[in-house]
């Protein structure tokens, strides 16, 4: 039997999609009180008869992930018994934080993933290789392999594998679909540009990109997306969740910004005071999940920044649309009396090819009026001057950019299993 979404509420009226939002709502406030202790007590003062249409919620506290971090037992709504699978997220403190999860909440898994595949195109014709961990209690890798495996797409759970193997396997299977971190995608797709295999005559079509954004806040491409577009000769697509929010945001055929599943969650895009900002400005993701029964979450602060995409998307679906995730909270920076996302300069350097390797470095206090900001770059000294205009002209300020190496640059990077691009060296207040 193929796939076909039946309980998707994607295509419904908007005010349809408001009316059953509420219901939900409603339903969840009766859930939590009944079964999470940690909402039973928290809602004290609060009935779902409260909630009479959406702005209602306003008056439900917010859930923290430091909350989470440190009491997350107390949220657990399913039995001992129920729990079929444990996956770990990083925790707030740096402390994994364990997440229990029942047979229905990884079938929603399964459901929310293959709405999310089918919603870009992908077909039971399709073959499709995951090439993130599918172990190391990650959730992402073994959601991708359900919600594949229910639309009837040929999967194969490759892994982070050698370009020598990935090679191997792309030759042996010919995908259509490939989905793995643009980054680790790119530096692939270099390495067997170089050895001399042509991937633009492969069959493959969609590449479904994790874990880094691929479009800036105008939605253009990044540097790395479209190098790995012209690499593979396909089309990349942004898809973005994580443990906590338990449902996804995946570019459909249009591929201009995630789509939400409304029947999975209540989504809200929030300023620093709490309120709701207008669509196209960014703000912080803030998600209810309805129907898990692990770890289920009421406006729960993700700490991620983004903004809804305005108007109505033209694959006619009526969910609402995320545009990328513009910065962790936590990652934001003053600088010289400015906000600054660190992607704004990542993405100028990633642009530059001369660039061989970069980190951008925060220093000084939190919070404070002005903190400091470094670009430590792996390349020719001459090179600077041209750097620093290009991140005037993006970011519209100045940042001294230091001449480094590769090895410095990595050592910067400690222990750290992803190559990530900014250490965050502020002192606490
Ligand atoms: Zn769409």
């Amino acid at each position: 039997m193929p796939f076909t979404p039946q309980f998707s509420w994607d295509f419904l009226p908007y005010d349809e999609i408001e009316a059953r939002t509420i219901r939900a709502l409603k339903n969840h406030i009766d859930y939590l009180k009944r079964d999470s202790e940690y909402y039973r007590e928290l809602l004290v003062d609060i009935n779902s008869a409260d909630i009479n249409c959406l702005e209602d919620i306003h008056m439900i506290p917010f859930t923290e992930k430091d909350t989470l971090s440190e009491m997350s037992h107390r949220f657990r709504v399913a039995s001992e018994e129920q729990i079929v699978e444990t996956v770990v997220t990083s925790g707030s403190t740096g402390v994994p934080l364990m997440f229990p999860l029942t047979a229905s909440d990884i079938d929603r898994l399964a459901y929310n993933e293959s709405l999310s595949f089918y919603s870009a195109g992908v077909t039971s014709r399709d073959r499709a290789q995951i090439m993130v961990s599918l172990d190391r209690l990650f959730i992402a890798g073994m959601a991708y392999y359900r919600g594949l495996i229910a639309l009837g797409a040929n999967t194969a759970r490759l892994g982070v594998l050698t370009p020598e193997m990935q090679q191997h396997y792309i030759e042996l299977m010919r995908p259509t679909v490939l989905i793995g971190v643009p980054s680790y995608l790119l530096k692939l797709g270099e390495q067997l540009k170089q050895g001399g295999v042509d991937l633009e005559n492969f069959t493959i079509q969609k590449i479904f990109c994790i874990g880094e954004s691929i479009r800036d806040e105008s939605m253009k491409l990044t540097a790395t997306a479209d190098k790995i577009e012209k690499l593979f000769g396909a089309h990349v697509y942004s898809t973005y969740a994580s443990t906590e929010v338990a449902s996804t945001f995946c570019e459909c055929t249009e591929r201009f910004g995630g789509h939400a599943h409304p029947e999975l969650g209540y989504v809200e895009i929030l300023d620093s005071n709490g309120d709701p900002v207008p669509d196209g400005t960014v703000g912080e993701l803030v998600v209810t999940t309805f129907g898990v029964e692990g770890v289920p979450l009421l406006r729960y602060k993700t700490g991620d920044l983004t903004f809804k995409v305005p108007g109505e998307c033209a694959c006619g679906r009526h969910s609402m649309r995320i545009g990328p995730i513009m910065s962790r909270k936590a990652q934001l920076v003053k600088y010289k009396g400015t906000t600054l996302y660190p992607m704004t300069i990542t993405n100028v350097l990633d642009s530059m090819p001369e660039v061989q390797d970069y980190i951008i470095e925060l220093k000084g206090r939190e919070g404070a009026p002005s903190e400091e900001m470094f670009v430590h770059a792996a390349v020719k000294p001459l090179l600077v001057t041209q750097i620093m205009t290009k991140i005037q002209a993006a970011a519209r300020v100045n940042i001294p950019v230091l001449v480094s190496n590769a090895a410095t640059i990595n050592s910067m990077r400690g222990d750290n299993r992803k190559k990530i691009r900014l250490i965050d060296n502020r002192s606490k207040q």
